[in-house]
């Protein structure tokens, strides 16, 4: 028997409206022609594929996979590939938008993409996982390419679904083809720090904006909601710069130590044990909801979109929110954030760090050569301060959030190369 993994109907704001609600505030502040406006905000191309296939015992299941390249006014399309289960054509969109503005804000020569399959990798074994994904890229090889539309890790994959996209493509066209995907393991092509990239760049935006705010690292207290490849770095780089981790959280639940988590540990714990942080000990155990309103210095959501509503928004006491996750604060909730004087710094900056360093992989394997990590982390922090600095200064000028300020930036950029490649 087959069938189609239905997604489920999220209770939540559309995300791609999100988006397009900052992004119309932005798009007044710049006096955005009607034309531009309605180039920028729809997306090139949405493919949905059908993927069949055949599970360890035998039955034949129907997956559904998405990719959306919403811009490649800037350059090749780039953006992850997310396996998940709430995974909808909706949020593909929105998170597709987010490389485009995201791309745009650290400077870097691309559009901006999102693939998707909905499935539960974690009830799937490694074979058919492999199966799905070398179907999906079967599925849409004429949409990737290097210098089409290069793939990278999200949520649900990892450099283990690189190294298999990056084979079935380069099988498909007869030759090695490093440059199509990003986040490869490092044998393969992948660049040094690709791994801890997404995470050092939220150390490196939090650490920006502490400045701006007066807040020592050294007395500072942050909570991290989402223990996976962002959240657990950030935590660990924060807490190896003296910031305190008074709770961490993953789907098990939230741990709080008043006296701070100890990462390191608390890493090797989750890593022992089937990546859950499930009876992790040396903490209390608290609500998600609890942990977000945990009064700390810094918020770090690192999880997904729109964990800070309208509903959940008022409980907040963190004097900063850096924004590991894609769209974790629902435009809903932006208002409030605002009037409770907390400064945010939003995802399409703080989480850039990962597809900065994806460019510079991509720089890599087209270069034939192979960088230090000395080389990657400075480029890289450098990259991340200066779009820091510019969107502050923008929403200074503007007198707005550093949010808006980030799609000012973004927009801007991407309308000026628009009409300097004669878009009409
Ligand atoms: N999935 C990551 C993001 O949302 C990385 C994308 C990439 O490296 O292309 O930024």
């Amino acid at each position: 028997m087959a069938y189609i993994e239905p997604a489920p109907i999220k209770d939540i704001e559309n995300p791609f409206e999100s988006m397009m609600s900052r992004f119309d505030v932005a798009a007044q502040i710049l006096g955005l022609d009607p034309a531009t406006y309605n180039v920028l905000k729809t997306p090139t191309k949405q493919v949905i594929v059908a993927l069949p296939i055949t599970m360890d015992n035998g039955q034949v299941r129907v997956f559904e996979g998405y990719r959306v390249i919403h811009s490649n006014i800037l350059g090749p399309a780039k953006g992850g590939i997310r396996y998940a289960m709430d995974v909808n054509i909706d949020e593909v969109k929105a998170l597709a938008a987010w490389m485009t503005w995201k791309c745009a804000v650290v400077d870097i020569p691309y559009g901006g993409a999102k693939g998707g399959i909905t499935c539960d990798p974690r009830s799937m074994s490694a074979g058919e996982i492999e199966r799905l994904t070398r179907a999906y890229t079967m599925a849409l090889i004429d949409v990737f390419g290097p210098d089409k539309d290069i793939p990278a890790p999200d949520m649900g994959t990892s450099q283990r679904e690189m190294a298999w996209l990056m084979d079935e493509f380069s099988k498909a066209h007869g030759t090695t083809i490093t440059a199509v995907v990003t986040g490869k393991p490092l044998v393969l092509g992948g660049s040094v720090g690709r791994v801890e990239a997404t995470g050092r760049g939220v150390m490196v935006s939090a650490f920006a904006a502490m400045e701006k705010l007066k807040i020592n690292p050294f007395k500072a207290t942050c909570a991290v909601q989402g223990f996976g490849n962002v959240g657990s770095i950030s935590a660990k780089l924060l807490h190896e710069r003296g910031v305190k981790i008074l709770g961490v959280s993953d789907v098990s639940g939230a741990y709080f130590n008043e006296n701070g988590i100890n990462i390191e540990e608390a890493i090797a714990y989750r890593d022992s044990n089937n990546m859950s942080l499930e009876g992790y000990q040396n903490a209390q155990k608290i609500t998600n909801e609890e942990l977000l309103a945990l009064e700390v210095d810094v918020l770090v959501p690192a999880a997904k979109e729109d964990v800070i509503t309208p509903e959940n928004v008022h409980n907040l006491r963190c004097k900063l929110i850096v924004e590991g996750a894609n769209g974790p604060t629902s435009a809903k909730a932006d208002a409030v954030v605002q009037e409770k004087g907390i400064m945010a710094v939003p995802d399409i900056l703080a989480n850039s760090g990962g597809v900065t360093v994806s460019y510079f992989e991509w720089v890599q394997n087209r270069l034939g050569y192979k960088w230090g990590l000395d080389r990657v982390q400075r480029r890289s922090d450098r990259i991340l301060k200066e779009a820091f600095d510019k969107v502050y200064n923008t929403a200074q000028k503007h007198d707005t959030t550093l949010r808006i300020g980030a799609y000012v930036v973004a927009i801007d950029k991407v309308a000026q190369t628009y009409k300097f490649r004669g878009g009409f």
